[in-house]
């Protein structure tokens, strides 16, 4: 069976940790007898070098003839956004990318490894009982998609943003996430701020109508100011989280603080056309790029995301999350997880160094 795979790398630790996460399809490829057919395309800074734009034709094109889209980061340091090649890069690249595939279901995972607990800046009773929390987060509606506006009058300056949400919208990302709540612990929470605004009130009456199609999943509703302190409080209470777009942008960062770093966290994004993407949570780490110590979990996490969300091959990518586990399991460590880089019990090894253990335990 052959899949098609749109390869965009793009910037900074992109171009190191994509090739890791290449690495392990290739292993899936021949341990399962698949074929993925991938298709590298230029994007963000690394395509404007040669077009002059961070999002050319050729690169949307490849896009829309792929099944799925694996996708690095974009962008270069902050102090130099003002350059032609960095201005507007993240917008120009990952939203019009969003846009043109019409992704509107954005999936980010917060979960916590039993080996890497220490790193987790809670208190060890608060997520002794391990954390693996699912964020679905709206992202063609709500505050972003709205009006914006700013005026002066009477001396005074104003500015108002507006949000809008219909049903469909609502309803389409809440089948999602009931569908996949059904399948870990039947449990959805869904939140909103229903006590002052009408798009949240539309929202809780939507979810509500969407939940009477899963019995046996719970829904539970919780304000967003609710929910941000539940987040760190009592975390290990999540599982399925859903959200609108303004929310779940706040709530998926939060969570994102949790395990420790954001070379561990894959996201998805799902829509319309049927073309998922798929990347890491991070950016493209200016920092760090070109010195082999980026965590390259992310992105192989991802491909582990892109095997069950768009190709249907669930036991792959439990290989692949196994595979993770269990090389942190063993201790090996990339410099952003190295709990102490002089105990016995860890190896800290680089970007590619990851990669081959992971691929080895596959
Ligand atoms: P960032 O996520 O790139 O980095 C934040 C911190 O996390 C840095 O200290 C970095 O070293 C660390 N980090 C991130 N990923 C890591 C990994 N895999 N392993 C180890 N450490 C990791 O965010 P930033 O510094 O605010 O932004 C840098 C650039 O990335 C900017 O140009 C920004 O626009 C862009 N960006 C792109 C995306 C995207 O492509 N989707 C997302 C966010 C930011």
């Amino acid at each position: 069976m052959t899949f098609q795979v749109a390869v965009l790398a793009g910037d900074g630790i992109g171009q190191e940790v994509m090739p890791q996460a290449l690495k392990i399809l290739d292993k899936i490829s021949h341990k399962f007898q698949y074929h993925f057919e991938l298709t590298h395309a230029l994007i963000g800074g690394a395509a404007f070098d040669q077009f002059g734009i961070h999002f050319p034709d050729e690169t949307k094109n490849i896009c829309n003839n792929a099944e799925a889209i694996l996708f690095g980061s974009v962008g270069g340091p902050i102090k130099d956004s003002h350059l032609p090649k960095w201005k507007d890069c993240e917008k120009n690249s990952i939203l019009a990318l969003r846009k043109n595939c019409r992704l509107n279901i954005n999936i980010r995972l917060a979960k916590i490894y039993p080996a890497l607990s220490a790193l987790c800046p809670l208190k060890e009773k608060l997520v002794q009982s391990g954390l693996d929390i699912i964020i679905f987060r709206e992202l063609i509606g709500d505050i972003y998609f709205g009006e914006h506006k700013q005026w002066t009058e009477n001396n005074l300056r104003y500015a108002r943003d507006i949000a809008d949400y219909n049903e469909s919208q609502i309803s389409s990302i809440a089948h999602f996430a009931f569908m996949l709540a059904n399948h870990r612990k039947k449990r959805v929470i869904s939140v909103d701020k229903a006590n002052v605004l009408d798009t949240s009130k539309l929202w809780r009456e939507v979810v509500t109508e969407v939940s009477k199609h899963y019995q046996e999943v719970t829904l539970e509703h919780m304000l967003v100011d609710n929910c941000a302190m539940q987040l760190f409080i009592n975390p290990s209470q999540f599982d399925v989280i859903l959200t609108s777009n303004l929310f779940g942008d706040i709530l998926s960062d939060a969570a994102a603080a949790l395990p420790g770093s954001l070379g561990l966290m894959p996201s998805a994004s799902l829509g319309q056309s049927g073309i998922g993407l798929y990347e890491p949570s991070g950016g493209s780490a200016p920092d760090i790029a070109g010195l082999d110590i980026a965590n390259p979990i992310a992105q192989i996490l991802s491909v582990a995301l892109m095997l069950r969300y768009s190709f249907k091959l669930e036991t792959e990518a439990q290989a692949i999350e196994n595979a993770v586990q269990k090389a942190l399991h063993e201790g090996y460590r990339t410099k952003d997880i190295a709990i102490n880089e002089n105990a016995s019990l860890e190896k800290v090894v680089g970007t590619s160094e990851m990669g081959d253990v992971i691929a080895s335990f596959i």
